[in-house]
């Protein structure tokens, strides 16, 4: 069998898994299968199965993003490439995300998703207070590399990954010793990804039959106005504003793109965790994308950390959502804000499960909506985290697709096969 035909079996088979997942799932919720059935299946097998899918693509994690990077700083070969790499990358992943809410904001606007919603109870929510924006700067550089690996930090890593990077280029033989090496180490985990992947259509299947066996559609319906116009943005966003990036900027087929990517998207919605997705992303853009390792091993870290256009389009919704529920109103200026809070908010949060949450309390609070407001659209947000998770790691993937296309780093024959 070919690579490709095998290619296009998986991805139909991890699809097979996730539409038996969800349809599984959402037929033991409605049929509030409990018993035999959550003792022995839902809290049983499908469990165990879920947690070891889950534990087995975090484990990789770390050691991916370090072995990777310091390999690509290494092959890089020239600090003042990684310099401009590292500006085109930060400032498409800041543009995009200012784009997504704001796109967001002039949506919601129009359609009004909070008119008419009525209140039927008193809603909660317990904000986190914010990380003063001194610290979230000064502690990207850690004092301790390995707490920052055994914590996941992940920008951190990627600082300490990029000194390590610099200083092997600058250490002549030596550097050239350690660049083997950790050449081989990335072919190796590489390799532990490829196989995981073999095994996610049973992960996906076991991931989305314990998520929607406990998540009602029930739930979307008194907010379906909010719950759609979130949805239907995030595709916009995902088709509309990517596939012209991609043919604009880069002058790639879209179509070849997301048939490609449509595996990690699977992977993103079943974990909701941009964080935990990270091996498959990294994997996927590099084996079949066809961008090179340098430019791999730095966007797609450092955007599952800072890029989350995803997110940025919920929390535009939310803001106009919770502001026209509790009738406060907001100007231009409290929308730039609110521009200006979401964008900067992403940067220094990881990619897991309903930080969206978290960072959008910030927003309320920049802009004097009531924190509780968050406690209305708590109950869809499950739903919309793993859509919103499978945006986020479609933006850094096309942000890598163009930096790598500009930065002469990227393989079009891979690309097209
Ligand atoms: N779950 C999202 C991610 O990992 C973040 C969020 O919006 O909560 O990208």
């Amino acid at each position: 069998m070919t690579k490709n035909n095998h290619g296009s079996k998986l991805t139909r088979k991890i699809l097979i898994g996730m539409f038996f997942g969800i349809l599984l799932g959402s037929l033991i919720n409605a049929f509030a299968l409990d018993g035999v059935v959550e003792t022995f299946f839902t809290g049983g097998v499908i469990e165990v199965g879920a947690r070891i899918f889950l534990s087995s693509l975090k484990l990789l994690v770390v050691p991916m993003v370090f072995v990777s990077l310091v390999a690509g700083a290494g092959s890089l070969n020239d600090i003042k490439k990684l310099g401009r790499l590292g500006s085109k990358t930060f400032g498409l992943y800041i543009l995009t995300t200012a784009l997504a809410i704001s796109i967001a904001l002039v949506i919601a606007i129009l359609v009004n998703p909070g008119q008419g919603f009525v209140m039927s109870a008193p809603s909660s929510f317990e904000a986190k207070p914010a990380p003063p924006l001194v610290d979230v700067i000064a502690n990207i550089f850690p004092s301790n590399p390995f707490e920052s690996m055994v914590r996941g930090e992940m920008l951190q890593i990627i600082v300490f990954a990029l000194l390590f990077g610099i200083g092997l280029t600058l250490s002549g033989d030596a550097g050239k010793r350690i660049l083997s090496i950790f050449n081989d180490l990335n072919e190796i985990i590489m390799k532990m990804v490829m196989l995981l992947i073999e095994l996610a259509p049973y992960g996906v299947f076991c991931l989305l039959t314990k998520v929607f066996a406990s998540q009602g559609f029930s739930a979307i319906l008194p907010m379906a106005k909010y719950f759609f116009v979130v949805l239907i943005i995030l595709i916009l966003h995902a088709t509309v504003v990517y596939g012209s990036m991609l043919k604009l900027m880069a002058g790639l087929n879209p179509i070849t793109f997301f048939k490609k990517f449509s595996e990690v998207m699977v992977f993103a919605f079943s974990t909701s965790s941009s964080n935990a997705t990270l091996p498959v992303t990294m994997e996927v853009s590099e084996k079949r994308l066809g961008i090179h390792n340098a430019v791999v091993s730095f966007t797609i870290p450092l955007g599952a950390t800072i890029n989350m256009d995803g997110t940025a389009i919920m929390q535009g919704v939310a803001t106009v959502f919770v502001a026209q529920v509790y009738g406060i109103h907001l100007g231009m200026q409290d929308y730039v804000m609110v521009v200006l809070t979401a964008t900067l908010a992403s940067i220094g949060t990881a990619g897991v499960p309903g930080v969206g949450l978290v960072m959008l309390a910030m927003v309320f609070n920049q802009v004097g909506l009531p924190v509780e407001g968050i406690g209305l659209i708590i109950g869809v947000d499950r739903l919309l985290d793993m859509t919103r998770t499978a945006v986020n790691v479609t933006g850094d993937a096309v942000v890598s697709c163009i930096v790598a296309k500009s930065e002469n780093q990227f393989d079009l024959q891979t690309y097209n096969s």
